[in-house]
């Protein structure tokens, strides 16, 4: 068999592998711890043993593959194939790892950043299929973002665009480690809703059946706030409203300047489901001008954690296959 397509996807847990054919379809999958604090280089030798693995599981070779996609956190320079930094994980500072996968293995490789190859992964596989303009948000730690127009990476001049979890919607907001105030991405991310419950109920002594949780465990996160919604925290559901607010904001901000056919919605949050995509829809149509009907749809992501690794092959399937 010829003409496979190896996706890696690097995370500061998991570093996740798929093996797709030149139709796209996956024929296998890998994921493997990521060794954070053995650093930068036992972390890249995970990654190419890791690939060598799944083709051996697969009872192929690496000859049979036409090209590799790693996505990677962090700001990349996409000429040289190069991570310029990687706050995560110690010494993943200015490392060639395009060339280190590439020479490794002996195959073409490109690397992506990891929230646009999600972005390609939904364009090509998942809820943005057909769609000429498509924009994926990724609810993690921050919010990643991908922005694809007629199935190109929007890279902007400076490789600086898309980043949306840096737009500004609260002016003198909450301060960003980015150096600025107010970014979406301190209202709407899993890692800022958890945040601010904290701050509610510790710096200002609200009630709550999420303190209970808090005083246990040390922390509360994203996936606890919304089970505190469901079983009718008040707390909880201001927290969880006001993050759907600040989140519709962006995205209207979004349909204004691209018109997109679809917003998809992915990362830890979007497990959430129906209790993300719903009062994300009742705001952003609240939101939305009167000089015409809503007409981008916001859906969430059909790959869910898979969307970077099929991305990351299928950024290699666009750029390598024959
Ligand atoms: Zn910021």
């Amino acid at each position: 068999m010829a003409n496979l397509f190896l996706g890696i996807d690097l995370g500061g847990t998991l570093i996740k592998f798929a093996l797709l054919d030149d139709t796209l379809t996956p024929i296998g999958h890998l994921e493997l711890d990521t060794p954070v604090q053995k650093g930068a280089d036992e972390v890249i030798d995970t990654m190419i043993c890791g690939a060598r693995e799944l083709i051996h599981q697969q009872g192929v070779a690496l000859s049979n593959l036409s090209g590799i996609g790693v996505a990677s956190p962090g700001p990349i320079d996409f000429e040289t194939g190069t991570v310029i930094a990687m706050p995560n994980i110690p010494g993943f500072n200015n490392v060639p790892l395009r060339n280190r996968i590439a020479d490794a293995l002996g195959v073409e490789t490109i690397l992506e950043n990891d929230a646009n190859a999600a972005a390609m992964g939904e364009a090509l596989c998942g809820a943005g299929k057909n769609a000429d303009i498509l924009i994926m948000l990724t609810l993690g730690t921050g919010v990643g973002s991908g922005i694809i127009i007629n199935g190109k990476i929007l890279r902007g001049c400076h490789s600086a665009g898309a980043e949306t979890g840096h737009m500004i919607v609260e002016p003198n907001g909450e301060p960003c480690p980015c150096g600025q105030r107010g970014c979406l991405e301190r209202y709407s991310s899993a890692a800022s809703v958890a945040q601010y419950a904290r701050r509610l109920i510790e710096k200002e002594g609200r009630q709550s059946t999420l303190s209970e949780i808090l005083r246990k465990n040390g922390n509360i996160d994203a996936a606890q706030i919304n089970q505190a919604q469901i079983d009718g925290d008040e707390l909880a559901k201001e927290v969880w409203d006001r993050a759907m607010y600040f989140l519709a904001i962006g995205c209207i901000n979004l349909a204004r300047l691209f018109d997109p056919e679809v917003i998809i919605l992915g990362g830890g949050m979007a497990k959430a489901g129906e209790n993300l995509i719903n009062p994300l829809r009742r705001h952003f149509n609240k939101l939305h001008w009167i000089l015409t009907e809503p007409k981008t749809s916001l859906v969430l992501s059909a790959l869910g954690s898979k969307a970077g690794v099929i991305g990351a092959a299928g950024v290699a399937w666009k750029t390598f296959r024959k």
